[in-house]
């Protein structure tokens, strides 16, 4: 049996598409075709896609948003999964009882990983419970957020800081539920990143709170977000990692900022044009796809502007956005 009918098998009459362009499931709205592509709705479906890789013996990849991912122009080979599901409950609430009458102070939420990042915070400030509201606007699912432990920074804030138990798959496809440690958490960085599991459900704790002063704080956020990053465009957002604070001391960067983007613009990138692709005017690490950019385009860049900080300032900057595929 060929490739297509093992997984068509597998995952159902007319859910697998050949060759489907991936441009269009990424906010750079760059990317050539999956070999095979699906889209999985719920958690057990996502299990299936991934055995279904599996005993068809070629690569699985997942996407949440595509808000972080550069795909390469020639495309990835193998099953590409992408993930819409969106489940949200509130798995236990905790507290005690006084006088008769129960106060919850906390409860553990559960996302399947698929869910919009936005769905999440929505749902957390209704419901009254914190942790998670200063990251309204942050575009992308759960699942990304892990992988890259996104963050916000007015104050600093990483979407692990409440991770409480996060449910992955196993390679024979079973679920093994770890706590947050178990993601060594850093700066843009999990132990996702090394072992490319899949996470199919992540578990927050999250305390009690006023809904109107959460709302409030999620809508600071959002207007701080207007006026710093440019909106509207197609973009994976921030294109490298900040350097490290002892880095930006050696350098002498002014008041000791760690930012990529100020180093950027120090040598003379911002705004710069290859093909389609170009460094905003407005924030200098963001790369936006004017219209019919290339990977190549935003590769070009990005290879340049490592060369030229490497040069300027003796420091590596490291991409925060994910290239998938072949980029020789
Ligand atoms: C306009 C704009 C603004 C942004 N602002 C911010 C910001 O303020 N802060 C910030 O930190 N980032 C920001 N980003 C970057 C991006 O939104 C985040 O990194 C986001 O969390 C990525 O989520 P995603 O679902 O789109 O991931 P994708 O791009 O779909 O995937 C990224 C990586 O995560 C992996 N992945 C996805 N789901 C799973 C899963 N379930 N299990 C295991 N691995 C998985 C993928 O395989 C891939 O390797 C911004 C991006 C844009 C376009």
């Amino acid at each position: 049996m060929d490739t297509y009918s093992l997984l068509t098998q597998d995952l159902g009459e007319g859910r697998v598409k050949r060759q489907e362009g991936l441009a269009r499931y990424t906010t750079f709205k760059i990317g050539g075709p999956a070999e095979f592509f699906y889209v999985a709705q719920s958690v057990e479906e996502l299990t299936k896609a991934f055995l279904a890789a599996k005993k068809a013996g070629i690569k699985f990849w997942l996407l949440g948003g595509g808000t972080n991912t550069l795909i390469s122009d020639s495309g990835l080979p193998g099953l590409v999964v992408k993930n819409e599901t969106r489940g949200i409950k509130i798995v236990r609430q905790l507290g005690q009882v006084k006088n008769g009458k129960s106060a919850v102070r906390q409860a553990l939420v559960e996302a399947d990983t698929g869910a919009l990042i936005n769905q999440l915070v929505r749902f957390t400030c209704d419901q009254g419970f914190s942790g998670l509201e200063m990251h309204l606007g942050l575009p992308g699912t759960v699942g990304g957020a892990l992988f890259m432990n996104s963050k916000w920074t007015h104050p600093t804030a990483y979407v692990g800081d409440v991770l409480y138990q996060a449910k992955i798959l196993t390679p024979e496809g079973t679920i093994k539920l770890v706590n947050k440690d178990y993601f060594n958490f850093g700066y843009d960085q999990s132990i996702l990143q090394k072992t490319r599991e899949t996470v199919v459900a992540a578990i927050f704790l999250l305390n009690k709170a006023d809904p109107e002063k959460l709302w409030v704080r999620a809508h600071e956020s959002m207007e701080y977000r207007k006026q710093t990053q440019p909106m509207g465009i197609q973009t994976a957002g921030c294109t490298f990692r900040n350097i490290a604070p002892a880095q930006a001391l050696r350098i002498g960067t002014p008041n000791q900022t760690t930012s990529a983007g100020y180093l950027i613009d120090a040598t003379g990138l911002k705004g710069a044009i290859h093909g389609k692709a170009h460094f905003s005017d407005q924030h200098a690490n963001f790369i936006i796809n004017q219209g019919g950019a290339t990977a190549r385009d935003v590769k070009w860049l990005i290879d340049e502007a490592k060369a030229r900080v490497q040069e300027k300032f003796k420091v590596t900057i490291e991409p925060e956005i994910v290239l998938l595929g072949k980029f020789n």
